[in-house]
């Protein structure tokens, strides 16, 4: 027993040192070897002999010495009972001290050094929650600081273009929204330039991909040096933005495109390549109030392509008539299949009429829309369409054979028919069927090869391709009569007629135009040769565009066979015909 092993030595304050450094060795982890501890605690040791032995008990000095124990690490319950104990038990011997008084210092001492203890420890703990907290809290912070890093990272990259390093799509698009809905000032307005570079296929597919993506590097570097504070955007592929917000006006946003196109023109050092590239932009400047992101984005890139098909390497600005045309036009050919179902387009019939007795020798047979909402549409306002998606196959074929139909039912007063003209479009001649059809359709009708006349414009008859000439050397073959149509529009070559399956030419209305009203004999004199010429190339000449008696006068003078025209008649119902065919005037 740690207590009695000490009771055969002298009494003496080092001693008491000592035995206390006994008794409570083992009780806590202490961060200190014996010699230590027994050096700390004779000091202890020392300093409550004093406050015991002075004249007045100094209670702090237990306190201190409680708070002592615990800044020491003496801090199990076990540790505090020993000291306790053997304070309590020999302290006052070690001292030399005895008597009731000093028993009671002793006890108001002990409960001092328990209660400075207690304190100490209970402020230790909440020093230790404190800095638990403490330490939770900067963990936190980092943890925040190392999430936000990482999101701004993240968002970094999920709104810059990895190849160039600009914005992308999504940032752009985001800019624009805000830009667009920035309370401001009534009236404010911003720009959008469209830019894509011209030809860049011809780049990567010559140079490769690798070097592709070396000049788009460069040109995104120009182009935002170009733009300045402006925000430039890659899209994809070769494809940029521009927003300039806040403009003045479209002035400001074009001077802003001119310098990023001339800064694409200059030429660029890709490895050992030196490449021109030039870009073509679409500018589009308007009031916030007045537009959404998706009209703006939609009106740019339809500008950027009215840039390309203009001749690349320029910017336009976007025109709100153009795009309605545009619009319209577009509204017209896509409507076109379904009102040829439904049977919207008739034919009107207009008489070709001898110059010599003003007999109908022919007739022309012209397309007409009657439109649900724009009322009827001339053949010129959609037959470019109809070329252009390919449709005009289809209704030209509806056209030859209503026209083939219809002219079974002319017959002149000495049973003479006139022929029927039917326009043939450039897309119709290089169709690989027309040959086929032009026979079933004489076959389905019996008429005779001889009453069809298909007109053929000057250039489509010099288009390079041999096909059509064959197909038209076939039908001619067959006994069908081939017109060259609106004759001395184009460029003209009677000399290569020659080789060509041809038995009529329409000249134009403008020759006709000029005639008999004063205008200069010269050009009559050029008309003669021309009618001339054609008739010893064996073709027969049919004058459009005549309006007037005189004019018709001056025509047969010359020696042109037929004229048409107001004059003999305007397109009309096929009924008109049949009568005039019935009773002709
Ligand atoms: P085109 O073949 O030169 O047809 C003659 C055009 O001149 C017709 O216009 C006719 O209405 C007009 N015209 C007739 N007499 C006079 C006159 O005395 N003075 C004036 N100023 N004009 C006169 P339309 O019907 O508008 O046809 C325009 C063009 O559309 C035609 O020119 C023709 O190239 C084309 N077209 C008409 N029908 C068809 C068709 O069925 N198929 C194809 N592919 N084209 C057609
Ligand atoms: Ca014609
Ligand atoms: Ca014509």
């Amino acid at each position: 027993m740690w207590a009695g092993s000490v009771t055969d030595e002298q009494p003496s304050p080092a001693r008491f040192a000592r035995l206390w450094a006994k008794a409570v060795t083992g009780t806590s982890f202490l961060a200190m070897n014996q010699e230590q501890l027994e050096a700390l605690l004779a000091r202890f040791t020392d300093r409550l002999g004093e406050a015991l032995r002075a004249e007045h008990l100094d209670l702090r000095v237990g306190h201190q010495v409680g708070a002592g124990l615990v800044a020491a690490h003496l801090t199990s319950a076990e540790g505090l009972g020993r000291t306790v104990e053997v304070l309590q038990r020999h302290l006052l011997t070690h001292l030399g001290l005895d008597g009731e008084a000093a028993h009671e210092r002793m006890s108001r001492l002990l409960a001092a050094v328990a209660t400075g203890y207690a304190r100490a420890l209970r402020n230790r703990t909440l020093d230790e929650q404190e800095s638990i907290r403490r330490a939770a809290m900067v963990a936190r912070i980092q943890a925040e600081q190392a999430l936000r890093e990482s999101e701004a990272r993240f968002r970094y990259q999920a709104t810059h273009d990895s190849l160039t390093d600009l914005p992308n799509r999504s940032l752009f698009t985001e800019r624009l929204a805000s830009a667009m809905n920035r309370p401001g000032w009534h009236g404010r307005r911003l720009g959008v330039i469209f830019l894509d570079l011209d030809r860049f296929k011809v780049v990567n597919d010559t140079l490769g991909h690798q070097l592709g993506d070396q000049l788009l590097i460069q040109v995104a570097a120009r182009l935002r040096e170009a733009a300045g504070e402006h925000l430039v955007a890659r899209l994809g592929g070769d494809e940029f933005v521009i927003l300039v917000e806040a403009t003045s006006g479209v002035d400001e946003v074009v001077r802003v495109a001119e310098a990023a196109l001339a800064a694409v023109r200059r030429p660029i050092n890709v490895e050992e390549h030196e490449i021109t590239v030039t870009a073509s932009g679409g500018i589009v400047e308007r009031p916030t109030s007045a537009t959404t992101p998706g009209d703006l984005m939609r009106a740019a890139d339809i500008t950027l392509h009215w840039a390309k098909s203009a001749g690349r390497a320029r910017s336009m600005i976007f025109d709100p008539e153009r795009n309605k045309r545009e619009l319209a036009r577009y509204a017209l050919s896509a409507a076109m299949p379904a009102a040829l179902e439904r049977g919207e387009f008739y034919l009107d019939y207009q008489p070709l009429a001898s110059l010599g007795d003003g007999s109908v020798l022919g007739v022309e047979a012209l397309v007409r829309w009657r439109h649900p909402d724009l009322g009827v549409l001339r053949p010129d306002s959609f037959i470019g369409l109809a070329e252009e998606t390919g449709l005009i196959v289809r209704l030209g074929e509806w056209v030859m054979a209503e026209a083939c139909r219809e002219a079974g039912n002319w017959s002149g007063p000495d049973g003479r028919s006139p022929f029927i003209s039917v326009n043939l479009a450039v897309r119709q001649v290089h169709a690989a069927g027309l040959v086929d059809q032009v026979r079933a359709l004489l076959e389905r009708t019996g008429l005779p090869p001889q009453r069809l006349q298909l007109e053929i414009t000057e250039s489509t008859m010099m288009s390079s391709a041999a096909e059509p000439v064959h197909a038209l050397r076939v039908l001619a073959d067959l006994g069908v009569r081939i017109a060259i149509d609106d004759f001395g529009t184009g460029y003209s070559n009677l000399a290569y007629l020659r080789h060509l399956p041809v038995n009529e030419l329409k000249l134009a209305g403008s020759f006709v135009t000029g005639l008999g009203n004063g205008g200069s004999g010269t050009d009559e004199r050029i008309l003669a040769s021309l009618v001339s010429l054609a008739h010893a190339l064996d073709l027969t000449v049919t004058a459009e565009g005549v309006e007037t008696a005189l004019q018709a006068e001056r025509l047969r003078a010359i020696g042109c066979d037929a004229g048409q025209g107001w004059h003999f008649g305007r397109p009309a119902p096929p009924q008109r015909i049949v009568e005039r065919l019935r009773c002709p005037s």
